[in-house]
């Protein structure tokens, strides 16, 4: 499986829920978060028709100045963060140069978390290291251990990894 943002986000939210979904078990359809999120995401497209895809990656916002990328909530900067630089580093090597803005879109809060991201060198080289990890990792024979945090509860794999 080719790396994606999803598989980075993953990856820095849990190493198994990355396994898991590099190697294609797939069970997100059923999670009630991941629907949560999608109820977000479109009530947000029905007034802002401005999501585009280049490749396979579904950009939320591109505007001249940011690449914005829409959460549900603030449980995991780090995963959000990544994952926004690796979809900057796709656009950088189609010759579009942006800066990145996360938009955390919690429900039932009327005022939205926004944090600013920008590409650097540095962290060009540190997503290549990570998306060799990340390969790595897929390709292992191992499933990595379970999280064992409250956050399992609304992850798709829960069932999968606990029942
Ligand atoms: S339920 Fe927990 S341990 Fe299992 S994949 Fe999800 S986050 Fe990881």
């Amino acid at each position: 499986m080719e790396i994606n943002g999803t598989l980075i986000n993953y990856y820095f939210h849990c190493p198994r829920q990355c396994y898991l979904h590099g190697n294609r078990l797939n069970l997100e359809d059923n999670s009630e978060t991941v629907q949560v999120g999608k109820a977000i995401h479109e009530e947000r497209l029905q007034s802002d028709q401005s999501e585009i895809a280049i490749e396979n990656i579904r950009l939320d916002r591109l505007t001249r100045e940011y690449l914005t990328e829409i959460k549900k909530s603030d449980a995991d900067v780090e995963a959000a963060t990544w994952q926004l630089l690796y979809y900057l580093k796709i656009l950088k090597s189609k010759g579009i140069l942006r800066k990145g803005k996360l938009e955390f879109a919690e429900k039932n809060k009327t005022k939205k978390k926004v944090l600013f991201v920008e590409l650097t060198e540095e962290r060009e080289r540190e997503l290549e290291e990570i998306a060799d990890r990340i390969k790595n990792l897929i390709n292992s024979e191992c499933v990595p251990e379970r999280l064992d945090k409250a956050s399992c509860k609304k992850c798709a794999y829960y069932e999968y990894c606990y029942i």
